[in-house]
């Protein structure tokens, strides 16, 4: 790979360097995806009985060696998780773009030889 006087000036370089650098914020990311059930209870008395005001179970879908997996999540990590996931997903744009660059720059090199 040839390192020109103008590397400043490319605006793909550019790009790639704010992506790179920003890979630190996803560390605690994780896998999976957000699920929200919502259900009854079956209890005459509750709230859920109208059917309408039903109780929201939350799970994260997940592979797990391989295998899909549901957890069940706490109302009190709901926000928390989500973020997490959410920030893989943001990982895995990250990394694309990354890759999508060096793609572009592989396939530019390729042709002046
Ligand atoms: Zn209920």
């Amino acid at each position: 790979m040839t390192v020109g006087p103008f590397m400043a000036d490319d605006p793909d370089l550019q790009l790639r360097g704010q992506l790179v650098r920003r890979l630190g914020l996803f560390r605690e990311m994780l896998p999976g995806s957000f699920v929200e059930h919502k259900r009854t209870c079956r209890r005459p008395n509750c709230h859920c009985a109208d059917r309408k005001s039903l109780h929201i179970q939350y799970q994260i879908s997940v592979l797990i060696d391989g295998k899909p997996k549901t957890i069940h999540i706490p109302e009190a990590l709901v926000d928390e998780l989500r973020e997490k996931i959410r920030l893989h997903q943001r990982f895995e744009a990250a990394a694309a773009g990354i890759c999508k660059i060096n793609l572009r720059r592989f396939l530019k090199e390729r042709e002046k030889s």
